[in-house]
């Protein structure tokens, strides 16, 4: 009786323990998809169409999936891909979309397989840029080790030295997701970020019209022919030098500190605003993915140093500053804080086993 007694108490201990180590992951599973987890149904939204991409993964050459246009027009978006002319983009997996996947692989700094893998779908999921990857007349490459590259004739900002560039914010296309001073702060640092590499300086300026960099959050169609397309997408643009227009989109979820910001959609403010300043000075895209001026971001990541194949590119066309040391250049850093969910389902599972084993312990008979 007192042997029975035991093995019950055993097992009753074991489901308080079970119960026990479930209670914080029950609670979590709740407040998470508001905060990390929820990624998956904010981006599985009807405005978010890139979403829909996943079920293209390994679609095969030559067949023919409903909605395979949509890639094609994603392709065209960004300069991979033509139509011809008057005719619509077909669902057919063919020769044109396989060579624009590859140039697509190769200049994002993928494995060149030609098909839809699921790294490529990934990353054509991914916030990012509007500037288009790809005009084959204007993309220079210099030599064949780097990866950076420049808008058409290398275009930059040509003043009497010392090169002084004013920037300014649209009081009528702000934010109120941030504060003022925030995002002054924010920007300040990321114009201070180039400044470093380069003989030019960045000042802000009270007047907006007559300001070199002119910076906006815009929603939509803004009028510059370059739409937005609500949450995620598309995140931001810029113009090429001397132009000067910098463009957020209003619709996205912006951060400076995601640990206040718990939206799983949220995009680091600094990192885009780093990157498009690039574009305004002259920069285009880079296949080297730590580069700042790779043309994707993943959400609730903060991407703000600059690395070398941003660096040598500024450098081609303004020249060095000379109290720069590229010794001094931080090791790239990308902290994403999102959580996959496989990564949490694996949690419990060790807690599980963990309570388990605390069990056999102590239901082991004495010696
Ligand atoms: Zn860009
Ligand atoms: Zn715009």
């Amino acid at each position: 009786m007192s042997s029975l007694w035991k093995q019950v108490s055993s097992l009753f201990f074991f489901f308080f323990l079970l119960i026990t180590a479930c209670i914080p992951y029950c609670l979590a599973a709740r407040i998470i998809p508001d905060n990390k987890l929820g990624v998956m149904d904010e981006i599985n939204n009807a405005t978010f169409k890139w979403f829909n991409f996943f079920k293209f993964t390994d679609a095969v050459p030559g067949s023919n999936t409903s909605g395979l246009s949509e890639i094609k027009e994603y392709l065209h978006q960004f300069g991979y891909l033509v139509p011809e002319s008057g005719v619509n983009f077909t669902d057919e997996f063919d020769a044109e979309l396989q060579s624009a996947v590859a140039t697509y692989q190769r200049r994002l700094g993928l494995k060149v397989t030609r098909q839809l893998d699921s790294d490529t779908v990934s990353s054509m999921v991914s916030p990012r840029c509007k500037v288009k990857d790809n005009s084959p007349s204007s993309i220079v490459h210099v030599h064949g080790t780097r990866h950076y590259s420049f808008f058409p004739d290398m275009a930059r900002w040509v003043r009497p030295n010392p090169v002084i560039l004013t920037y300014a914010f649209n009081p009528q296309h702000t934010t109120d997701q941030l504060s003022s001073a925030d995002i002054r702060s924010a920007f300040a640092r990321a114009f201070a970020r180039w400044a470093q590499v380069i003989p030019v300086q960045f000042e802000e300026s009270s007047t907006f019209e007559t300001a070199d960099v002119k910076i906006g959050f815009h929603s939509r169609d803004h009028g510059d022919g370059q739409p937005f397309d609500g949450p995620l997408g598309v995140i931001g643009h810029a113009f090429s030098p001397e132009d000067g227009r910098l463009h957020l989109d209003a619709d996205e979820t912006w951060a400076l500190d995601f640990g206040i910001v718990e939206a799983a959609n949220a995009v680091d403010l600094e990192s885009v605003a780093t990157h498009e300043i690039g574009h305004v000075l002259g920069m285009g895209h880079s296949s080297v993915k730590e580069a700042m001026m790779y043309p994707t971001l993943t959400v609730r990541t903060r991407k703000v140093d600059l690395i070398l194949d941003d660096v040598e590119g500024i450098q081609t066309l303004y020249g060095p500053n000379p109290a720069f040391k590229i010794d001094s250049l931080p090791k790239p850093t990308q902290s994403a804080s999102y959580l996959p969910v496989a990564q949490w389902t694996n949690v419990p599972i060790k807690l599980i086993a963990t309570s388990l084993a605390m069990v056999l312990t102590l239901s082991l008979p004495k010696q």
